[in-house]
């Protein structure tokens, strides 16, 4: 009995070893460790060109040296440094309304009263004559007009926040919300110059962002205005606007709390917008290394594997942690890249970027997919964006077939032998309203014809939100997320030959 025992051990200790290197491949300790320091308030929201940003890179740059994974020799110090440009519309900014000869100019200043919507670039001087334009709806089935009788066209328009009783006696959101999206829209279909939209609950949390600086690339840096301009003025500014005028800043609350109508009228004979946008110089980095292969040809091809590390930042004094967007991403290709140092015989190379700046306009990787020297030597690249929320056995994959069929077959195939996600395509249906597969950094690398897979887990409830937060998270997801991404590399990687793109009809 021993004897045979003993051999039965023999036998299955070969599996037995084998199973508990594939149990530790990936290692949630190593993902929870990470994100613990990248979604903790110290690195305050990862907004590119802040502090935290600087700090996201010199963690995630040890983490990749800890690892063993390389530097690429023309970026030896994991950095590919992306220069931006942050436009400000300075504080000086000033709206005048001129009442008329004799009366006292009403000052609103940028900033502090007023905020613009539209992204001025330059220094810029507007004068228009002014129109208080009461809700500015226009509803004919409900008898209801605040245009009426008005010629707003050329002019600059104010309108108040808020939706009168009339048309929404039961005070139901989602009639509000319909209601005052249209007013925009009805403003600029009157011809108006210019629309300010007051109100403090209403803007409140536009306000934040707005006063930002907006950030671009350099090259992509316009210098152009806008045609027409949007703002948003707080309560405190209308009620300077209205002293002395037909309403009464008093009147207008007392009717606006009654649902009231409030009769249009003409503010002033000019109002002057005296706008000054200054542009600085900003910067951030991509972070990028690579896993070498072993074959002495194909190692100069390379599987790109990418996450972004930047978030939204601070906003009212609140931390957005971004632990899922993309705090999930980073650790899950950290832990990959960190694999694949240990597996043999890859043949092609592995490229691990971590890109930055993607929340304002995916400008890591664009600026990548246009400077990186060796684009045409990637030949996939796998990109994820949130993959640690929502269900734990099923993830969203999109985009694996619109360059070529092969990949996704390729996915479906390592997917059923590893990590068994049910995938969902609802993003890669053509005439799906979400643009998922233009939304993240993979596009700039299925713009330069590489084909890409992009994993996704479609969290919704604290998308970009303070409660992003690692406790939500579920970390047997990115371990299985982190998984797939490094049987997928390897699969690639040793490809005979590189995927062919399927011949479309133009
Ligand atoms: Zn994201």
């Amino acid at each position: 009995m021993k004897i045979r025992s003993n051999l039965i051990l023999l036998l299955i200790l070969p599996f037995l070893i084998l199973h508990t290197q594939e149990k530790g491949l990936i290692s949630i300790t190593n993902l929870r460790a990470n994100l613990e320091v990248l979604a903790s308030d110290e690195f305050e929201g990862r907004e590119a060109a802040t502090r935290g940003d600087r700090l996201s890179q010199l963690f995630i740059i040890s983490e990749l040296k800890k690892s063993g994974v390389k530097p690429l020799p023309e970026y030896p110090d994991y950095r590919m440094p992306v220069e931006l440009t942050l436009t400000k519309i300075s504080d000086k900014s000033t709206f005048t309304l001129d009442m008329g000869v004799g009366e006292v100019k009403k000052v609103v200043r940028f900033g502090e009263e007023i905020v613009s919507w539209s992204k001025y670039r330059s220094d810029t001087v507007l004068n228009y004559s002014v129109i208080f334009a009461g809700y500015g709806l226009e509803v004919p089935e409900q008898g209801w007009n605040d245009y009426e009788g008005l010629d707003v066209r050329g002019k600059l328009v104010i309108i108040a926040s808020g939706v009168p009783k009339a048309l929404n006696p039961e005070n139901d959101p989602a009639v509000e919300e319909e209601y005052s999206g249209a007013k925009l829209f009805t403003a600029y279909g009157k011809g108006a110059a210019g629309i300010i939209f007051t109100g403090d609950k209403s803007i409140e949390e536009e306000w934040s962002s707005l006063s930002k600086p907006a950030i671009s690339l350099p090259s992509k840096a316009s210098t152009r205005n806008p045609g027409r301009g949007v703002f948003l003025m707080k309560e405190e500014g209308l009620k300077k606007l209205l002293s002395g005028s037909p309403l009464s800043y008093a009147e207008y609350i007392q009717k606006k709390e009654a649902g009231e109508k409030l009769s249009a009228f003409v503010l002033g004979v000019s109002g002057t917008l005296d706008i000054m946008a200054k542009q600085e110089a900003g910067y951030t980095t991509n972070i990028i290394g690579y896993v070498e292969g072993s074959d002495p040809v194909l190692k100069e091809e390379f599987v790109a594997l990418g996450a972004h590390y930047d978030h939204v930042g601070i906003d009212r004094g609140q931390v957005y942690n971004g632990a899922d967007d993309d705090g999930s991403g980073i650790v899950a290709v950290l832990e990959a890249a960190r694999a694949l140092v240990s597996a043999k015989n890859i043949k092609r190379s592995v490229l691990v970027v971590l890109h930055g700046a993607e929340e304002k306009g995916l400008l890591g990787a664009s600026y990548l997919s246009d400077n990186f020297g060796r684009m045409d030597k990637i030949i996939a690249q796998i990109n994820i964006d949130m993959v640690g929320r929502e269900h734990q056995d099923s993830i969203y994959s999109v985009g694996s077939d619109k360059i070529s069929s092969e990949l996704k077959a390729i996915v479906e195939e390592v997917n059923k032998k590893t990590v068994k996600f049910a995938f969902n395509y609802k993003f890669d249906e053509p005439d799906d309203p979400n643009r998922i597969y233009e939304r993240s950094d993979h596009y700039h690398y299925a713009r330069k014809g590489i084909p890409v897979v992009f994993f996704y887990d479609y969290m919704l409830e604290d998308y970009h939100k303070p409660t992003d937060d690692i406790e939500k998270i579920n970390f047997e997801k990115i371990r299985k997320v982190s998984e797939l991404m490094y049987h997928l590399s390897i699969r690639l990687a040793n490809l005979d030959k590189r995927l062919t793109p399927d011949e479309r009809p133009d």
